[in-house]
């Protein structure tokens, strides 16, 4: 009985959905198909087809994946695996999906990596490489005074270099990965490599000059060069400019409570009341998002980056399995998470970030680390004396909103939507409004406390 019932809860679910298989290139070359839903692939089945032996620990609840070096271990419902003893945050979570446990590619591909294979491709056609297959680009820069030469290595083929306003892509035909990210020298930001791409971002105002292919052995340079001595749009400005992040927004609705409040619908909500204060207090604000409206991580940290901004702040709402968790938390970046709590609250936000796999330059980061704490601190102090608790702070997590920022940058989770008292609380207007003056005056006090820009009161 039980059994024709799913079976017809299925058939309306899956109504929605496209095609229910996928076809594998093999190592080999053959072809399999396996099963897939939407923008899901059969994460098991993957692993059979690369050969990979899996066992499941029904007293976790989790699976085990090893080859014969490495062994990685996933739970359905989780977006954190252990790779070889270590904690890691996944793209997005596995699911259980009927009798098949599934993941987007890019999760696939995480769990496979370190097991020595590459998955390449989308949910429409997919093929399995061993690890060695795939190019591995080696970068490395030189700067001499007003230029700066990058010279990428073990390339196997000529790629595409197309100049963006805040660096440059370089794209290929097939996937690379990059061996290690190059010392920055003042000169990038930071690099993405997704897929067939390798993007750079540059340090206004450092520019792509040009670029030349050699032979023997295949290296692509390119030369920048420094425009001017300092950033103009920076000396132009009389004042302080503050880029707000609405967290989520359009697909992506973030976190929702029991109540039907909707994290991306908060986030923005807050966001406008926060740049409300900002700005009668003499304060640029830009958001990311005006409206209810997806925006790629990247093109939000594009955003604060291109316009130079003094601080950047991503504001979010939490959720927790702990239904008593609440309070505000502000995290500031880091490469480590400082505890397991940290690490699962990067690894939700991180979800929307896609397969963009985010590499942090040091330079860029150590630079701003200190300030980031201090805005971290400034708000979070305020947070506990509005809501009276003091047991939560500052902490330092990976989240990928905040890597590739070239200035002190801040995630602010609001609260937990997952205690119902709390989210009743957060859909307040005259809470919503107290919380947003609050945030106001930990920025505008970050702010006055730098030495160069000092807002009118
Ligand atoms: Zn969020």
């Amino acid at each position: 009985m039980k059994r024709y019932l799913s079976l017809g809860l299925l058939l309306l679910v899956g109504s929605g959905f496209a095609a229910s298989a996928v076809e594998v290139t093999t190592l080999s070359g053959s072809k399999v198909e396996i099963f897939s839903r939407g923008d899901l692939v059969d994460l098991l089945a993957l692993l059979q087809v690369a050969g990979v032996k899996v066992g499941f620990s029904a007293a976790s609840g989790s699976y085990v994946a090893s080859s014969e070096n490495h062994e990685v271990h996933f739970t359905p419902g989780g977006s954190l695996a252990v790779v070889d003893g270590e904690l890691v945050s996944l793209p997005g979570p596995v699911r259980q999906l009927e009798n098949h446990v599934v993941a987007t590619v890019e999760t696939a591909a995480a769990i496979l990596r370190p097991l020595g294979f590459r998955l390449l491709g989308n949910a429409r056609a997919l093929s399995l490489v061993a690890a060695g297959q795939v190019p591995v680009v080696e970068a490395s820069v030189q700067v001499a005074g007003e230029t700066a030469t990058l010279v990428l290595f073990g390339l196997q083929e000529k790629p595409r270099v197309v100049p963006e306003t805040d660096g440059f892509r370089v794209l290929f035909s097939q996937s690379v990965q990059l061996a290690s990210s190059p010392a920055g020298g003042g000169v990038f930001s930071g690099v993405q490599v997704q897929e067939r791409e390798l993007r750079f971002f540059l340090v206004a105002p450092w520019q792509l000059a040009g670029s030349e292919f050699q032979e023997n052995p295949l290296r692509l340079s390119l030369r920048m060069v420094r425009q001017g001595a300092a950033p103009p749009k920076a000396q132009a400005r009389t004042q302080p400019l503050v880029v707000l992040d609405p967290g989520h927004g359009g697909e992506d609705e973030g976190a929702k409570g029991q109540g039907g409040l909707v994290e991306k619908n908060l986030t923005l909500t807050l966001s406008r009341l926060v740049a409300a204060q900002l700005q009668k207090a003499g304060v640029a604000v830009r958001l990311t998002r005006e409206g209810d409206e997806g925006v790629a991580l990247v093109d939000r940290v594009a955003l604060a980056n291109r316009l130079q901004a003094d601080c950047f702040v991503s504001i979010h709402a939490n959720a927790s399995p702990a239904r008593a968790a609440r309070g505000a938390e502000t995290y500031f970046m880091s490469a480590e998470a400082t505890d397991a709590e940290a690490a699962q609250a990067a690894a939700r936000e991180n979800a929307a970030a896609g397969d963009v796999q985010l590499i942090l330059w040091e330079l860029a980061h150590v630079a701003n680390l200190e300030a980031s704490s201090r805005l971290a601190l400034e708000l979070q102090t305020r947070l506990n004396q509005l809501s009276g608790i003091r047991d939560r702070g500052v902490k330092q997590a990976p989240f990928a909103v905040l890597t590739g920022t070239t200035m002190p940058a801040v995630l602010v989770e609001v609260g937990f939507l997952s205690n119902p008292e709390e989210e009743v609380r957060l859909s307040s207007p005259a809470e919503q409004e107290r919380l947003a003056a609050t945030l106001a005056q930990g920025i505008l006090a970050f702010l006055r406390s730098r030495p160069t820009v000092t807002p009118t009161p």
